[in-house]
């Protein structure tokens, strides 16, 4: 039922406590059958011959696939390689909770995990944009619709750095919440080939995501697929911190005290922690990291979590808001589409949440 690989990790990680305390959600919620050590166990036990059901796969789906428990484990094991095979097993035999399945139907349908079309004001912020360009912003699903504030400072900083870029009018999604819902399946892939050959019409040399976990999807797997040759796969922030650094943005000091939530899969699925931290500094924010920041990141949940599981995202982003109470910040900054609209969502108590991009756009 699982690969050498997975069974290897699940074996590993079955009676090991050492992560525990590092995931957000097992934390946030004090479920202890939501840990990665649960899922090592259940994994265990079904290839042993425990009969997959769909209260198991529902706690397959209990994870936000941030990999703070890999990046913490000392013997470098990987939960999230067992978690995303359950799930496709639990695709295949029709136990995925109906709040995947929909989600699922959405991206498959729309393009987009939540159901939901381009916001019109982004529609009509990328209409006198040119069909081909050096440059290519990928928005993504939250960027373009129901985030799209942050896309829409991402398209306002490119025009007054003067890059000369495009923006897909109708956006493919990238195959990344796919992969999340259900592993690594001929859907995925399938959905990354159409969005690549998207992206390749538009004959763009640098890719740009605004979305962490789409440029993590474009790094890795289309790579892996050999989709895009010649296309760079940058993330936004780099991109702008180079922007800045080449005196093309010039961004006026604001005073400002905060936080930072680097997203999860910027900082430990690309391992990049630096460039929000130069973005910020040209902005003249003193920062005060929070417990869990850089690499050690903790998750606020995700669109895939929020689409089956909106509860736990709720908890997930009170415990990041009370690490900034603990600190006496007052402000979080957020670095990514999804990070801004679930910290918005749900309640942070007088923790403000910021966008970065929307602070750099009206300080430029
Ligand atoms: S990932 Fe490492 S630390 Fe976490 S449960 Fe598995 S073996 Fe233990
Ligand atoms: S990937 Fe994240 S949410 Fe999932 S078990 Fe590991 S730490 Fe917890």
């Amino acid at each position: 039922m699982f690969s050498n690989d997975s069974v290897k990790n699940a074996e590993a990680c079955r009676f090991c406590w050492m992560c525990r305390h590092i995931c957000p959600v097992a934390g946030s919620t004090g479920n202890e059958a939501w840990t990665p050590r649960a899922r090592g166990l259940m994994v265990s036990m079904m290839e042993k011959g425990t009969e997959f059901t769909a209260d198991i796969a529902d706690i397959m789906y209990k994870c936000s696939l941030c990999d703070a428990c890999a990046n913490d484990c000392v013997t470098n094991f990987k939960p999230s390689c067992y978690t995303k095979e359950a799930r496709t097993q639990a695709i295949v035999q029709g136990l995925a909770p109906l709040g995947v399945l929909q989600a699922i139907e959405n991206i498959q349908s729309v393009q987009n995990i939540y159901g939901e079309s381009r916001a019109p004001e982004v529609i009509q912020a990328v209409a006198d944009l040119p069909e081909q360009a050096e440059v290519l912003l990928y928005l993504g699903q939250s960027g373009g619709a129901r985030a799209g504030a942050v896309g829409l400072a991402a398209i306002s900083l490119l025009k007054k750095a003067g890059v000369p870029f495009t923006v897909l009018k109708e956006e493919p999604a990238s195959g990344a919440f796919l992969e999340e819902l259900m592993g690594d399946t001929g859907d995925v892939q399938e959905q990354a080939q159409k969005t690549a050959h998207a992206i390749r019409t538009t004959g763009a040399k640098i890719l740009v995501a605004l979305n962490p976990h789409d440029a993590c999807m474009f790094r890795d797997q289309y790579s892996q697929w050999g989709l895009l040759p010649g296309v760079e796969a940058v993330t936004i922030t780099a991109y702008l911190a180079g922007l800045i650094a080449q005196g093309k943005l010039v961004p006026r000091k604001v005073a400002l005290q905060a936080s930072m939530q680097d997203p999860c899969r910027l900082a430990r699925g690309i391992g990049e922690t630096q460039a929000v931290r130069e973005i910020l500094a040209a902005l003249g924010v003193e920062l005060k990291e929070l417990f869990l920041h850089g690499e050690m990141t903790r998750c606020c949940g995700g669109p895939v979590l929020n689409s089956h599981s909106p509860q736990v995202v709720r908890s997930m982003v009170a415990t990041r808001a009370g690490d900034a109470k603990r600190i006496g910040s007052t402000c979080i900054i957020t670095a990514c589409p999804d990070c801004q609209d679930l910290m918005t969502r749900y309640e942070t108590g007088e923790v403000k949440i910021v966008d970065l991009f929307a602070l750099l756009d009206k300080n430029c």
